[in-house]
């Protein structure tokens, strides 16, 4: 065995002359196998490339028999390069025959060759095929040769994946890059997305892969790693209440990371090998990702995305790459793709260009699921291996309707979604048309159809959707996308901007309502409880943190300064809450007026119905109110007692069961009893067929999201509100207390009524 001639740096520079010169495909790839044998002293190299039927194919081979080459084939597990591929790990064996996995390939005339190194062909932690050196004497490789094999295989992996070697496939047969995926992931907003995907905090695509002069490429990475240590221990010496708790405790993670010696060590190792300092970074982290990608402890995957984020800080770091051009490079079709987001870095992409969100985490709660609802983005959550499965430019479909999204999908597939999207715009063109009708039923009864809003993106639908107003301003949301407390003039900055939007219809908005599920990262209470959505929240926390309480009313009273100011509370149980914060709405506007401010025109204080306690004080109630909003969400949850957000027991009861349609019906009896307004705000409004019911009971206006108010409208212009009614009354006198919902689907259908 001679001593490797010229070692890896001079084989990297003779790889790159060679994707310099104008070569045919397989031309080059030979040349390249070629080179290597010859500068690792090999009789053998070969490169497998992994196609989308989990084939490993022969594309390239010095040494072995020529006519082997696109007809030789492992299955993904088979063999040696077959068990290299699934596992992301390299063999070095000097009897490969001896190996329990090896499998004869007649076709190749291996059986001379004794020693066997192969390396898996990596991006992203995703394998792309397999290269192997053979020799025919028993030895075995040095550590260096393998880390040269590996630096080698990053090249392929950047012609793979760049297509260079697409046109030497069989037609039909795809290679594994360009495989198309579908991933099944859960609805949290709903609509179709097509489009081209973007990664949200990008792999930044490395193109100078080598190096010119490794001591410069050294000094960059050494630089490049001070600058982020420093930024870190910049970012944890800032005493941000935003960077205490989950945090600072992500931040501690990225310092102990960015000082491991060990992942600057083989940094280092890479860019001494001739790598330049990105492709340094990208190798050494391609190299983790594909060692831990069959991990499943959530506390080392969770380690290992933080790894990923640094990786990242530091490949920008080096190429310069801030989120001005990021923006710039967006498609006008962008599927973001991210493992998890803040909302307001969704607010950073131009909503004219978002077409689809996939998130690996989320559930529908999150705050930036919130935001994308808000926007009207569809998405998909827990979509478990997108990111690294993704690259920048694939096209994709994001199905927000059963939570599926599409990678690089067959033309069939697209074709399907297509038609889709085009009966959807059609159904929304048909909306757009009702959207300045009046919303009246067939036999005249006029009803309000309001809209649900909580932050400044939500404001252009008011006009779009047509709604009346906005029946539930969740004013929490402005809370719980920001990073610490918002100021009280940035409160009353937004409660302005919605009121001028407004130009004149009525605004409810609802005092915060934090706690439950709604966690504002910067308050946190010293207790955990045991049952949040019975705890401490909304009105029972503002009523015990009164300056919370106070500072808002006091913004929202300046900026409704000579109009009409509609307050909510949330989570009433008492008769007794509502007369606290009466005082304190009362003693505010004392004080302003003091101070000579100009008040409301009018001042409506009014109370969400979501506790079934209220229920045994419903005249009382209406007497203490100026209005009443009943919350069907929380309602539904408590007087059933199933929690709203639990998958296995939120959909086992139906709302339009006998049961919960007499509580809705005894609700707004009792307003008109008190000529008290009643209305609901929950998501029952917002589906056709509910609202139906909610008519049926005497409900006269209702709130919901902007893009429901489309399809009822539409159901409204339908219905013979009198003859429902009169169905309602007799089905809810019937003893038998099932679900209303057959008999209401087949009135419709009766009808001609489209739900
Ligand atoms: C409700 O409970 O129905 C409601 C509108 O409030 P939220 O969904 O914000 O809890
Ligand atoms: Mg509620």
């Amino acid at each position: 065995m001679r001593e490797p001639a010229g070692g890896p740096r001079v084989l990297l520079k003779r790889l790159r002359e060679l994707t310099a010169e104008p070569l045919e495909p397989q031309a080059r790839l030979d040349r390249i196998v070629r080179e290597i044998a010859g500068n690792m002293v090999a009789e053998v190299c070969s490169l497998y490339v992994l196609r989308a039927d989990h084939v490993l194919e022969l594309f390239a081979t010095q040494g072995l028999n020529p006519s082997a080459v696109h007809r030789a084939q492992l299955r993904l597990g088979e063999g040696l390069v077959g068990t290299i591929a699934a596992s992301a790990r390299p063999l070095n064996l000097s009897d490969a025959q001896g190996h329990p996995a090896f499998q004869y390939l007649p076709e190749t005339g291996e059986e001379i060759y004794h020693s066997f190194l192969g390396v898996p062909v990596l991006r992203a932690g995703r394998t792309l095929g397999v290269l192997v050196v053979q020799n025919r004497t028993m030895r075995s490789y040095l550590d260096e040769e393998l880390e040269a094999l590996e630096t080698v295989a990053m090249l392929i992996a950047e012609m793979i994946a760049t297509g260079d070697l697409a046109r030497l496939n069989r037609p039909g047969v795809e290679l594994d890059l360009k495989r198309p995926q579908t991933f099944a992931g859960v609805a949290f907003n709903d609509g179709v997305g097509l489009g081209h995907v973007v990664l949200h905090e990008p792999r930044v695509v490395v193109t100078n892969l080598l190096a010119e002069d490794t001591e410069a490429e050294l000094k960059r990475l050494s630089e490049a790693v001070g600058t982020l240590r420093l930024s870190i221990d910049d970012m944890l010496s800032r005493r941000e209440v935003a960077f205490e708790g989950e945090h600072r405790a992500v931040l501690e993670a990225y310092r102990m990371f960015a000082n491991d010696a060990g992942w600057v060590r083989r940094l280092e190792e890479a860019a001494r090998n001739g790598l330049s300092a990105e492709a340094a970074v990208e190798k050494v982290q391609s190299d983790m990702r594909a060692r831990m990608m069959h991990v499943t402890d959530p506390y080392l995957r969770e380690r290992m995305s933080d790894f990923d984020d640094l990786a990242n800080r530091l490949l920008r770091q080096l190429m310069g790459r801030g989120p001005e051009q990021i923006a710039a490079d967006l498609p006008r079709d962008a599927i973001v793709v991210a493992r998890a987001m803040g909302a307001a870095e969704l607010l950073d992409y131009p909503r004219e260009r978002l077409r689809g969100l996939v998130l690996e985490d989320g559930a529908a709660t999150s705050h930036v699921v919130i935001v994308a609802r808000a926007m009207g983005i569809p998405v998909a959550g827990q979509v478990r291996g997108a990111v690294s499965m993704a690259e920048n430019g694939d096209a994709a479909i994001v199905d927000g309707e059963d939570g599926r999204v599409h990678l690089r999908p067959q033309p069939d597939v697209e074709a399907a979604y297509a038609e889709k999207v085009r009966f959807r715009a059609r159904r929304q063109a048909m909306y757009r048309e009702l959207r300045d009708r009046p919303s009246v039923s067939k036999d005249g009864v006029a009803i309000d159809l309001m809209m649900n809003a909580g932050l400044a993106v939500d404001l252009p639908q008011l006009d779009e959707s047509g709604a009346g107003g906005i029946g539930l301003f969740r004013t929490e949301l402005q809370f719980m996308v920001a990073a610490t407390f918002p100021r009280a003039e940035a409160q009353e900055r937004l409660y302005r901007e919605v009121l001028d939007a407004a130009r004149g219809r009525s605004v409810t908005f609802r005092t915060l309502d934090i706690g439950g599920d709604k966690v504002l990262p910067y308050f946190s209470t010293e207790t955990t409880e045991e049952n949040p959505a019975l705890g401490w929240r909304a009105i029972r926390l503002t009523l015990d943190r009164p300056a919370l309480l106070r500072t808002q009313v006091r913004a929202l009273l300046k900026a409704a300064g000579g109009r009409e100011l509609r307050v909510m509370l949330p989570m009433v149980t008492e008769i007794g809450e509502i007369a606290q914060a009466r005082e304190m709405i009362d003693r505010e506007v004392r004080h302003l007026s003091r101070f000579g401010y100009e008040l409301p025109m009018s001042l409506k204080i009014g109370a969400m119905l979501e506790v079934p306690a209220l229920m045994w004080q419903l005249d009382e109630l209406m007497k203490a109110v100026d209005f009443v909003s009943v919350g069907s969400n929380d309602l539904f949850q408590f007087v059933m007692a199933v929690d709203r957000g639990n998958t296995l027991v939120a959909d086992r009861f139906d709302p339009l069961s006998t049961p919960f349609l007499r509580v809705l019906k005894q609700i707004a009896d009792a307003g008109k009893r008190n000529g008290t307004p009643v209305t609901l705000c929950g998501e029952l409004a917002g589906k056709p067929i509910s609202a139906m019911a909610l008519f049926g009971v005497g409900f006269r206006s209702v709130s919901m999201s902007a893009a429901s108010i489309g399809p009822v409208k539409a159901m409204l212009a339908q219905l013979d509100i009198a003859e429902l009614g009169q169905l309602c009354a007799e089905r809810m006198a019937n003893p038998a207390m099932g679900s209303a919902r057959d008999v209401l689907i087949a009135h419709a259908a009766e009808h001609g009524i489209a739900l």
